[in-house]
């Protein structure tokens, strides 16, 4: 039990030495997006020490002003006086401008590079990452971390840059004007160096914690907004409202702790730096302390020190700043480095000739202890159509993922002509695919444009044949601008219906060879209904289909009806031969029906 204690603190020392190590590497790894722009920081960094100078030497002018023009002992000097103030500004002015300027530049070059990184990066991913990571987790680290990375590491490097230099500036020129009033202040800077070592600790544990609690803030409004209407439907509100107002109040409370370490910091280090020119003031009290320096020497150091405590503040602040940067690169570099999805296909496909296979396929969900799919042994002939039914949560969607690769079957094969899926090159099988759900997702962008998402170089004529056989050119008519209408955001302007409609255009004018569709469970009007059949029926002439349905009657026709139950096949034949084994699917029929 005595060793407790010591097996503690060497724990955090290593910890500590870790967290150091992560941070050079981060910074590291940050710097390296800057590499690009080299030449424009140098030129923001040369800039800053200009500023810091000129300060310094306008302020070096002090002690002269006092001694040798306001007393009049030099006439030459007050002449030449306001030239020098008003030059000085310009210059001033000229390297305040391009220091912000040039660090501006670069930092807003490095966060469009990240974020596009990011984007790219997140688009790779495979889809059981996307699984598990919710959306609005992904764009806060695209918007927030970024921006918090840029705004961090530009301000406390323009702080530690222009405020270090000029902290050096005025400390040069106080010994050299007074090395017994100045020694005076050194007594003081260890104690303030202590100070600012705990205060910048306690900051980064709390900005680690203040992200993860906006994090949550979002996400969980996220959550409840999508789920609105399930929430009124289930009365859920008064519950959403208490599960929210506690996370509010943690990231109150979280934000609070943060207001309070930054506030308590500055007056801290501003009293005790007070104690140095009390100090100070009292020194020059007593007898032959002052009596070599002039007014203007004591005059200037005295302005020096307590200009010092401006820029101290300021440097005082640039570690929880920069580490408030370290904290959100290390979110945004943990992203980058999850693994993007492995293409180890080698085979390419032109067009696939049409068959589809599934051989002892079984499937585990990654992280699931659960086999979704068990056993799976299904053959699709070139042009045949092949209806998975049964009910919700037994496989049927799980499925149809393997065929796009969304995810690997865990053992058994996948083929399409007799060739194992992981063969061919990821791009191309996908490419041989369309796929039709019942969330349609569309863009921001005209009606023509989302038909031809699939094969962005389709001509004019194409896209009108295609939206022609899908019946789209029925409610087109009655858009403003025809096909080339907006339709705001993921569609907004269309019926559920004609959204249907859109989407079997897509996959017309793709033509793939294979057709995944994914029925509709919810019924729409008969109009709607009888212009959506047609067109499915169009896409489906002469590709190899894969259709999970919700309603029998849409697959009477299907050359193979495969009934799964938990994730394996319990029956299959066509719809004759099933009614009448009268086993699984005549009781699915019969309660259809009725
Ligand atoms: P269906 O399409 O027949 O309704 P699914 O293929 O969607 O069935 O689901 C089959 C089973 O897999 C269900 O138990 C479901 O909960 C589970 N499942 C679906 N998607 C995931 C996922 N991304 N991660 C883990 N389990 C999943």
């Amino acid at each position: 039990m005595s060793s407790k204690p010591d097996n503690t603190t060497e724990n955090l020392n290593v910890k500590s030495v870790q967290d150091k190590e992560d941070t050079w590497k981060n910074f590291k790894r940050l710097m390296s997006y800057a590499k690009v722009y080299k030449s424009a920081g140098i030129f923001a960094i040369i800039s800053m020490l200009g500023y810091a100078s000129i300060d310094v030497y306008f302020l070096s002018k002090l002690p002269a002003l006092i001694d040798e023009g306001l007393n009049g002992a030099n006439p030459e000097f007050m002449k030449w006086a306001p030239v020098f103030v008003i030059v000085c500004f310009i210059v001033r002015g000229v390297f305040h401008f391009l220091s912000n300027y040039c660090l501006a530049w670069v930092g807003n070059n490095v966060v469009t590079d990240l974020r596009q990184n990011i984007f790219e990066h997140v688009m790779a991913m495979p889809v059981a990452y996307h699984d598990t990571v919710s959306t609005g987790t992904l764009i806060s680290k695209l918007t927030f971390d970024t921006e918090q990375v840029l705004q961090a590491t530009s301000k406390s490097l323009l702080t530690l840059v222009q405020q270090g230099a000029f902290v050096v500036g005025l400390l040069i020129l106080m010994f050299w004007q007074s090395w017994q009033l100045s020694s005076i202040f050194l007594v003081i800077t260890p104690i303030i160096a202590v100070i600012v070592t705990i205060v910048s600790r306690r900051f980064r544990k709390v900005s680690k914690n203040i992200q993860n609690a906006m994090g949550e803030v979002t996400k969980a409004a996220e959550q409840t907004f999508n789920g609105h209407k399930v929430v009124l439907t289930f009365d859920g509100q008064q519950r959403e409202n208490e599960r929210f107002a506690q996370i509010n109040k943690y990231n109150r409370q979280q934000r609070m702790k943060m207001v309070a370490t930054k506030s308590a910091s500055v007056p801290l280090i501003q009293i005790i730096a007070s104690f140095a020119l009390a100090f100070v003031l009292y020194i020059a009290n007593i007898d032959g302390f002052v009596e070599n320096l002039t007014a203007g020497v004591f005059m200037g150091v005295v302005t020096y020190m307590t200009m010092l405590l401006r820029p101290l503040k300021l440097l005082t602040n640039v570690n929880s700043e920069f580490q408030k940067g370290m904290a959100a690169s290390v979110s945004i570099f943990a992203l980058l480095d999850e693994d993007k999805e492995i293409d180890s296909g080698t085979i390419p496909l032109e067009k696939a000739q049409g068959k589809i296979t599934f051989e002892d396929v079984n499937f585990i969900y990654p992280g699931d202890d659960k086999t979704t799919l068990k056993n799976l042994n299904i053959e699709a002939n070139i042009g045949e159509t092949i209806a998975l039914v049964g009910r919700s949560g037994s496989g049927k969607s799980t499925a149809s993922s393997l065929l796009l690769r969304f995810y690997d079957a865990t053992s058994g094969q996948v083929k399409v002509d007799d060739q194992n899926i992981i063969d061919y090159q990821l791009k191309d099988l996908r490419k041989q695919f369309a796929y039709v759900s019942q969330h349609v997702v569309l863009f921001n962008d005209s009606l023509a444009n989302n038909i031809a998402y699939g094969k962005p170089k389709a001509s004019k004529e194409e896209i009108v044949e295609a939206a022609k056989k899908a019946h789209v050119l029925e409610f087109v008519e009655n858009l403003p601008q025809g096909l080339d209408t907006n339709i705001g955001d993921n569609g907004a302007l269309l019926s559920g219906g004609q959204r249907q409609r859109v989407a079997i255009a897509r996959a017309l004018l793709c033509d793939a060879p294979f057709l995944i569709l994914d029925e509709a469970t919810s019924a729409l009007d008969t109009e709607s209904e009888r212009h959506i059949q047609d067109a499915l029926n169009e896409l489906q002439k002469n590709r190899t289909c894969i259709v999970i349905a919700h309603r029998l009657s849409t697959i009477e026709n299907a050359d193979k009806i495969i009934v799964m139950e938990q994730g394996e096949i319990i029956e299959q034949g066509d719809h004759q031969s099933l009614l009448a084994k009268n086993g699984a699917y005549a009781q699915l029929h019969s309660f259809q029906f009725g």
